[in-house]
């Protein structure tokens, strides 16, 4: 049997399996129960959001006879009539689809503006599906706004975009506009339970949080995402060790290693485990944007250890990053982000960035024994004065809070 992506077996068909897009469905119940159907409809959203989707779902409702031939527009198109299942096999010859990325011109949209006027064959409603409007020409727009600000009534237009911005305001203000909104992740991961289930695939709870975190509220993504997963599983179970792989889920061990080692004030130690890093083939200015997230992390820890619930963090990475923020005071790891993110710069200036990162690691090392400015004001020490008895040759332990 011919393998089908979860995305195109999964694609909603009505309202009831589109998720987490409430309002639009109301709002559009109302304007069906009440007869007020806008002339235009503008779907907007980020890409994989399930515009297209949710176009042919509304010209289903509108279009949806009923199994018995006899129903108006719905908002639970029946999926049986001819209307629906030609609009499923996208092969309805009133329900047309053109994408603006590919067809800006104003000779397009004229083409496509002569047959308007013409009435549907079979459907109750010629509709007119535009992908990507934004795209679309200034004189292509002003040839649609004609149609838009008198519409025969037996047309429909559905519009898509990702950046309703920039489309005038002349049109925007013919349109219906519904803003798809991204799928939160405990409803995405909901939703990937259930397909999971329906495709006998097992997975752990945490493995498809962290497919839903990586999609960023997109269904499509996600269920590609998903695709990918069930096919590195192994022993038919989809881990979340293997997702964190595969969605490239940075392994911070190295890292966290490096900086305790370092805030030791172990500089020898530091050094060659930084060697190491780089003869395995890492990347120094890699590496130093490494050190830079993990100290954001253990700083973002220390001021909300919510971010401890965060499941895109391995266990061990939650756990280093708590026991660190434990150790180090705001000022420390204040002057640890400062030293590192100057150390950006000096990697890309630097003819060998390992020398350039190896440097940066014996400054910080040796900076673990100067006192943190407050320490300074607090014991009285004139901080212009010749710093002498600080001046440490050998580096020391960070001040820990
Ligand atoms: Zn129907």
């Amino acid at each position: 049997m011919e393998y089908r992506v979860l995305a195109r077996k999964y694609r909603p068909s009505n309202f009831d399996d589109l998720i987490g897009q409430e309002v639009l469905v109301r709002t559009l119940s109302n304007a069906i129960a009440s007869g007020r159907i806008a002339h235009a409809f503008l779907l907007t959203g980020i890409r994989g959001i399930g515009k297209t989707t949710t176009a042919r779902i509304i010209a289903r409702a509108l279009n949806c006879i009923g199994s018995d031939g006899k129903g108006g527009p719905t908002i639970s198109p029946c999926g049986v009539c001819p209307n629906c299942t030609m609009i499923a096999e996208d092969r309805h010859v009133d329900v047309l689809e053109m994408d603006a990325a590919s067809h800006t011109g104003v000779g397009d949209i004229r083409e496509l503006i002569d047959t308007v006027r013409y009435l549907p064959t079979s459907a109750r409603y010629k509709i007119y599906i535009i992908d990507e409007v934004h795209m679309l020409s200034n004189n292509a727009f002003n040839a649609l706004l004609k149609t838009l600000e008198e519409p025969p009534p037996h047309v429909k237009f559905i519009f898509a975009t990702t950046e309703a911005r920039k489309i005038p305001v002349t049109i925007l203000s013919r349109c219906q506009r519904f803003d798809l909104k991204r799928i939160n992740t405990e409803m995405l991961t909901e939703h990937l339970k259930n397909i999971c289930g329906k495709e006998n695939v097992s997975a752990e709870e945490e493995a498809l949080t962290l497919i839903s975190v990586a999609a960023e509220g997109s269904v499509r993504d996600s269920l590609s995402l998903l695709d990918q997963a069930i096919a590195r599983a192994s022993d038919d179970k989809i881990t979340a060790g293997s997702v964190r792989q595969m969605i490239g889920g940075a392994d911070n061990t190295a890292t966290f290693r490096l900086l305790e080692t370092l805030l030791r004030g172990d500089v020898a130690g530091a050094l060659a485990q930084a060697k190491e890093a780089y003869i395995n083939g890492a990347d120094p200015l890699l590496f130093l944007q490494d050190c830079l997230e993990v100290t954001h992390l253990i700083t973002r820890v220390k001021v909300a250890s919510v971010v401890l619930s965060d499941v895109s963090l391995s266990e061990h990475d939650r756990a280093t990053a708590k026991q660190l923020a434990e150790q180090l005071s705001m000022p420390v790891l204040a002057r640890l982000w400062q030293m590192l993110l100057k150390g950006v710069g000096e990697l890309r200036a630097a003819p060998s960035p390992l020398a350039a990162l190896e440097m940066l690691l014996v400054r910080i090392a040796y900076a673990a024994a100067l006192p943190t400015p407050a320490e300074v004001i607090r014991s009285g020490v004139d901080a212009s004065a010749p710093a002498a008895p600080l001046a440490a040759n050998s580096p020391r332990r960070w001040r820990i809070s």
